[in-house]
This record gives structure tokens, C-alpha cells and sequence, in this order.
């Protein structure tokens, strides 16, 4: 049996922490009596900084519930940030965490599945979303739009799935030896190179209190997820100049044309051939200046370099 902990990040989430608190520990009861899970297992909650009276009922519901515990940052860091600082503090505490927004419209269903793929050898197991009618259209249309942006990108990561996975002791310790600043959790996940395998999550409606990831946030987390994984759109500013200089080409061709049939006006082929060939020029320096800048970029990271998996010795 595992000791088991779900971190849910939560931002001005008063309305929904003791309904969520509910099912939680309506699982959890049913997970342990099914021995699925030991009975000190955990509910975590990690406050990020709400401006609400979030940190006052997590403070009540773990007074009143011996699962539930609090973690509360100085300020808010986000909601990549929040995750990371629950799963971080809990690996000291448990052999396997499940991270779940505190709205809870991920499955809780998927919860014991993904316990019995663990228990199964698997060290990580993700949720992905079979059904998102709960999402607006535009949401959800602008997401696929964006896992497929990110594969075209050569960033590894899984399709529909968002922030709802189960992590193994382990994996969690592999991932403490990331040490870069814009984490993008769905991206690095993947990097650990654990056996993994994925479970269904029907999402449902929030069930009260808004939407914390407006435009803005949901633009800079996937720009976030394309430029921490990503050197390709440099190598685009390269071909741009490549492209450049062959319609430049193409321009002496026609220059050349016009100046044997006597079509020629003076002054044209100079200025026109200049700019496109400069520019072309320009954009390949620029481009190369961006490689080493990617490089440096890469290594400022300071991901680790390798994980081992096992060893066989004669000790
Ligand atoms: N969240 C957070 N910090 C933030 C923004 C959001 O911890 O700065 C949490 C929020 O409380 C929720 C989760 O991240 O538990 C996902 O947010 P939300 O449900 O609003 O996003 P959506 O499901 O609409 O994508
Ligand atoms: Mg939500």
C-alpha cells in the first residue's frame, strides 16, 4: 500500500476548497478501504498567494481533517511555480503524489486507476482529457491548436493532457534536479524518461468560483512551453534569410532578362536587388547570433545531463 498525497494549487479558491476537501476525502475513504492507499495518506493544498480567504479555511479544514495539509507562499508565483512547490514539499511525506487543480474538474475516477497503473511499474501516469465539452469553445480549440504547435516545435510532450498526473517517489526526486527558473511542467515531465502511461480524464464544470487562467496567463504559459524546449524558431529566422537571398536570385534573373530585351529602367534593379540581398544577409547573421544564443540559453539551464535507471555492480 502507498502513502499518497494530492497537491492542488489553489488561487482565490474560497468557494470551492471545502466542497473539494468533500470528495477528496470521500476518495480517499474508499481508496483506503479498498487498499489502495494507507491510511495516512494526504490532501494537500498549496496556497498561492490568494487575496481571498483561502489560507483561513485551509487553516479550518485541517484543523477538522486529519488528511488535510497546508502549504502557504509568501506571495503568488503562479500556477506552474505552485505546483512545483507542493510536489517539492510532499516528496518528503509520500511515495507517490497526484497534482489536481483545487476546482477538481479533472476525474477523481482516474485517481485509483492511476494508483493501479503505479502499483503496476509505472513511475508516472498522466490524465488526458477524453472529453472537454466542459471548456468553452475557444479554449479548447485554441489548446489543441497549441499541443500541436508545440509537437511541430519538436517539443515532446502529451496531447491534451494539462497538469493532472500521479508522480512517483522517484520521479519526483529525478525532477528536483531541474534547476531552471520558467518551468513548464508539461514539457519537462516528459524528460525524466520514466516508464509512463496515460489514464482517461473526463473533465467536468467548475463548480463555483471563475476561471483563474485568463488570456494573458494562457499565453505566456504556452509561450512559456514552446521557448524553454525549443531552439526551432531560430533556426526559422535562418531559412527566412535563406529564402530571401533566393528571391533575390530570382530578381537578378528577371534584372538580367530585362536588360538584354531593353526593358530596363535605371535605377530599379540596384535598389530592389540591394534590399532583398542585405536583408537576406541580415536575417541569416541574425539567425546565427540566435544559435549561440539557444546555446547559451541551453546551458544556463543547467538540466542534468542524464538519469540512470538502474546499475549492476559486484558490491
Ligand atoms: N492557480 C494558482 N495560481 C495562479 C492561477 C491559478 O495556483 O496564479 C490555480 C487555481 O487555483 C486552480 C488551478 O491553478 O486550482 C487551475 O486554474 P483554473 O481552474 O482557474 O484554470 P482552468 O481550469 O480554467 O484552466
Ligand atoms: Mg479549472
Amino acid at each position: 500500500m502507498i502513502r499518497l498525497a494530492t497537491v492542488s494549487p489553489c488561487y482565490n479558491e474560497e468557494e470551492v476548497l471545502k466542497e473539494s476537501t468533500c470528495r477528496l476525502t470521500a476518495l480517499f475513504n474508499r481508496m483506503m478501504e479498498e487498499q489502495l492507499i494507507s491510511a495516512d495518506s494526504l490532501i494537500v493544498f498549496v496556497n498561492d498567494g490568494s487575496s481571498d480567504s483561502s489560507w483561513n479555511v485551509i487553516q479550518e479544514l485541517h484543523q477538522q481533517n486529519p488528511l488535510v495539509c497546508g502549504i502557504n507562499l509568501t506571495r503568488n508565483c503562479g500556477h506552474q511555480n505552485a505546483i512545483m512547490a507542493g510536489m517539492m514539499t510532499a516528496r518528503a511525506w509520500v511515495d507517490a503524489v497526484v497534482t489536481i487543480d483545487a476546482d477538481l474538474q479533472d476525474d477523481l475516477e482516474a485517481i485509483p486507476k492511476m494508483v493501479a497503473a503505479l502499483n503496476n511499474g509505472n513511475e508516472i501516469v498522466y490524465g488526458v482529457k477524453v472529453s472537454r465539452t466542459a471548456d468553452p469553445l475557444l479554449k479548447r480549440l485554441s489548446a489543441e491548436a497549441f499541443y500541436r504547435l508545440q509537437s511541430s516545435m519538436g517539443v515532446e510532450s502529451i496531447f491534451n493532457h494539462a497538469d493532472f498526473r500521479l508522480l512517483s517517489r522517484r520521479a519526483l526526486d529525478l525532477l528536483a534536479n531541474y534547476e531552471e527558473r520558467n518551468i513548464y511542467l508539461r514539457g519537462m515531465i516528459p524528460l525524466l524518461g520514466l516508464s509512463s502511461t496515460t489514464v482517461d480524464d473526463v473533465l467536468s464544470e467548475r463548480s463555483a468560483g471563475s476561471s483563474k487562467y485568463n488570456l494573458s496567463r494562457m499565453m505566456s504559459l504556452a509561450l512559456d512551453g514552446i521557448t524553454s524546449f525549443s531552439v526551432r524558431p531560430i533556426y526559422g529566422v535562418i531559412y527566412l534569410g535563406i529564402i530571401f537571398i533566393i528571391i533575390a536570385f530570382c530578381i537578378g534573373l528577371y534584372v538580367l532578362h530585362a536588360l538584354i530585351v531593353g526593358t530596363a529602367v535605371p535605377g530599379w534593379s540596384s535598389l530592389i536587388l540591394s534590399i532583398w540581398l542585405v536583408g537576406g544577409f541580415v536575417l541569416i547573421g541574425v539567425g546565427i547570433i540566435g544559435v549561440y544564443i539557444g546555446k547559451i540559453y541551453q546551458e544556463v539551464k543547467h538540466r542534468p545531463l542524464y538519469h540512470i535507471k538502474e546499475i549492476l555492480t559486484h558490491e
